[in-house]
């Protein structure tokens, strides 16, 4: 069965279109767009709608432990401090809870705006470090966590083995996600296994990091991407270059390009910390550089060089990585306002004349489609049908027109002014609310209940 769309007024990729109609397949494709158009009785009619943006970097179990890690230690707290309580609280995770908080961060996902997650998952085994049954236990919660919550999701199980550069070996606190490459090749096999389970989804691979993965490793799981994409992060840390620097003589960046075949398909996560060198090839590459502002301001990771990979004609996506909020409109703002306070300038990112917002938004549904290789980010046919509607009645946005839409919802609004949210042509979210909030947010709470019991900060 199809469904017919009428939308008084489409963010289309060459404009703002009023009346359009689209008819969407029902595998969730649009099938047709015509402009200028009445609606018709059968029609599901929405206001003002924008593409679905995807979320091209998460850690779904992270999202429960936001705000535990914000208590000053004896010594200067770093990203390496928050990662000690990461550890400590993930020893607490089952399958159970990793699906219950999984489905929780989805839906908030969708109510802020997402319509895809690139799942960046890694804590794969049991709290002994063995396997479960299934290696792939873990992906098949996050499966069935997608299954309830309708949004379209990329697997992007991680290959970690190592604890530092020169293959240090892994430590305790890792034992739940280390993998060689024949265990991991069973892990990715595991997760296309249960992807199919789902209408919207794509697998592809993580080495973690530099840090984690060596060039060879890389090297040897490379081909289990098949067509997938590649997600690694990189250079998040001024340790983790200096680390890299002396155990290869190179930065993170650097080593990486010179050294793998680094194209479209791959993700390079964060990326904070680049020289000019590293920021011209990045660009040239093609890659998405996967920025996570809230996370990265969060864990005092350092500012992207946004304004010259810009420049350079870089790609850009958004994830929200730790989740220590989920706002699409903040993570955004934040990319710009880190820009501002540096420069002491307004509207850094954007060229003479063109909206921010416009610009921003254009620029990572573009990116967040790429990294997570899904049909999404464009209202056209051949693309999923992801549809956002704005709700124009909202204060934020009363009496704004065209691209202002864009700069009142990402500088001055967040989720709040997100009325609905279509996935494939399905409705995932009305009136602001996720259709299994209800549901998914009471297993939440019986999870968290036990998780925190005897938690001490
Ligand atoms: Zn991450």
């Amino acid at each position: 069965m199809s469904t017919d769309f009428h939308l008084a007024c489409a963010l289309l990729p060459d404009g703002w279109t009023d009346n359009v109609r689209l008819c969407v397949g029902p595998d969730g494709t649009i099938t047709a767009l015509a402009t200028r158009e009445d609606p018709r009785p059968d029609d599901t009619r929405l206001g003002t709608v924008l593409p679905g943006m995807a979320n091209l970097h998460s850690h779904a179990f992270q999202r429960a432990m936001a705000g535990l890690s914000e208590r000053r230690g004896p010594g200067t707290d770093s990203f390496w401090s928050w990662r000690d309580v990461m550890y400590r609280f993930l020893d607490r995770l089952d399958p159970d809870a990793v699906e219950a908080i999984a489905a929780m961060v989805q839906v908030e996902m969708l109510e802020a705006g997402f319509t895809t997650v690139g799942e960046f998952h890694y804590l794969h085994h049991t709290p002994d470090g063995s396997p479960h049954d299934d290696p792939g236990e873990m992906a098949a919660r996050i499966c069935t966590a997608a299954e309830t919550t309708g949004i379209a999701v990329t697997l992007l199980p991680v290959f970690y083995r190592w604890s530092g550069f020169n293959m240090a070996p892994a430590t305790l606190g890792q034992r739940r996600f280390v993998c060689d490459p024949d265990q991991y090749s069973t892990l990715v096999e595991r997760a296309r296994h249960h992807a199919r389970s789902l209408p919207h989804v794509r697998v592809g691979i993580a080495p973690h990091s530099l840090r984690a993965a060596s060039i060879d490793d890389i090297t040897a799981i490379l081909p289990l991407a098949e067509e997938g994409p590649v997600h690694i992060h990189i250079a998040e840390q001024i340790a983790e270059v200096e680390a890299c620097r002396d155990a290869t003589g190179h930065r993170p960046v650097r080593w990486l390009l010179d050294r793998q075949p680094v194209d479209e398909r791959w993700c390079l996560v964060h990326a904070t910390h680049m020289a000019a060198d590293e920021i011209r090839d990045l660009a040239a590459s093609g890659a998405v550089a996967g920025l996570c502002p809230l996370t990265e301001a969060s864990l005092g990771d350092g500012l992207f060089p946004a304004v010259d990979f810009l420049a350079a004609g870089g790609r850009f996506g958004i994830g929200s990585d730790s989740h220590i909020r989920i706002d699409l409109a903040e993570e955004l703002r934040l990319l710009e306002y880190g820009q501002r306070l540096t420069r002491r300038e307004r509207n850094v990112l954007s060229a003479p004349g063109v909206s921010t917002g416009r610009h921003l938004f254009d620029a990572a549904c573009e990116g967040g489609a790429q990294a997570t290789g899904q049909p999404t980010g464009r209202i056209a046919v051949g693309h999923r049908a992801d549809l956002v509607e704005l709700d124009e009645r909202h204060p934020v946005l009363t009496g704004r027109t065209g691209d202002s839409r864009l700069d009142s919802w990402l500088f001055a609004g967040d989720g709040r002014q997100v009325r609905s949210v279509h996935v494939g042509g399905m409705a995932r979210v009305m009136d602001g609310q996720s259709t299994c909030r209800e549901m998914v947010s009471r297993r939440y709470e019986k999870t968290l209940q036990t998780i925190m019991a005897d938690w001490t900060a």
